[in-house]
């Protein structure tokens, strides 16, 4: 186990008041983002997710539940050094893998993506055989960036470094450059612009444990523009939740097995409405009551 230190913060996200011993899933926060290419903030997510909480309602219509209903921890947000992206994913990879290895599930707010790697690196090391799905609007499958191999441009990459072929499904990719599509052919599943083939990889990926990586710019910037690489043409709400709600497979059922999930690239800072903050609380929610 790392040493990393977690700071409690008080009052936790709405409906995640259950203790540490009792949480069936560990919400916590990793505030890193300093590989962001473009416009950095992500950093200041948690906090403005916990803040923005208050406005959203436990209860979900969609799903029939509340939040209530699961015990939920919030353990706070991760001491991070901002300075070293390694010793970050070292951080946070220990974090993650205490609360896996007390039989819970992680769930983490970021922080720009790379931060998915460190927790990546913790599930794959428990679950064999792991599958990894990826919203995004970028493929994020870039060898390298800028002369680094660690960066939110690269992070779906290192991930394949660790799981290999036939383990990464990706929805609503439309950004990258020609060589991570070409190279994502016959290794990465990766359907562009949408994600209406979740079904199909929902029964596919079925029976292996799964880890779902929500990079937010997935969604069109009309209904998130608070995100450090806004790119046009993206997923609505409606579109991720129904994706999100398939993905977890019908309630009636037995569910997918979820390893963990995260989500990634809120800048608050950059939406002055707040909406995008409020539009990344309430897929928290329905993440949450999909996959417990
Ligand atoms: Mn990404
Ligand atoms: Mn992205």
């Amino acid at each position: 186990m790392s040493g990393a230190r977690i700071l409690p913060v008080r009052p936790p996200f709405i409906g995640c008041g259950a203790s540490y011993e009792d949480a069936k899933f560990v919400m916590f926060g990793a505030p890193f983002d300093s590989t962001t290419s473009f416009r950095p903030g992500a950093r200041f997510a948690g906090q403005a997710m916990r803040a923005e909480s208050v406005g959203i309602e436990k209860f979900s219509p969609y799903q029939n539940r509340s939040l209530d209903e699961i015990p939920i921890c919030d353990a706070g947000e991760l001491e991070l050094p901002f300075g070293s992206a390694a010793r970050a994913l070292d951080e946070i990879e220990g974090f993650v893998s205490r609360v896996i290895g007390d039989g819970k599930t992680p769930v983490m707010i970021g922080g720009e993506h790379l931060v998915t790697l460190g927790a990546v690196r913790a599930a794959a090391k428990r679950y064999g055989g792991m599958a990894v799905v990826h919203f995004d609007a970028h493929a994020d499958l870039r060898d390298g960036f800028m002369g680094e191999s660690l960066s939110h441009a690269t992070v779906i990459r290192r991930v394949w470094d660790i799981l290999g072929d036939g383990s990464i499904f990706q929805f609503g990719i439309r950004s990258g450059d020609k060589e991570e599509f070409d190279w994502a052919n016959g290794r990465v599943y990766t359907e562009r612009f949408k994600a209406a083939s979740m079904e199909r990889v929902a029964g596919i990926i079925s029976g292996r444990p799964i880890y779902v990586t929500l990079d937010l710019d997935v969604l069109d910037p009309s209904e998130f523009p608070g995100t450090g690489t806004p790119e046009a043409g993206g997923l609505s709400f409606a579109e991720l939740l129904d994706a999100v709600i398939t993905l977890a497979g019908p309630a009636e059922k037995s569910r997918n097995k979820i390893a963990g999930f995260d989500l990634c690239e809120l800048s608050p800072h950059y939406d002055a409405s707040g909406v995008s903050t409020a539009a990344a609380c309430k897929i928290l929610r329905e993440m949450f009551i999909a996959f417990a």
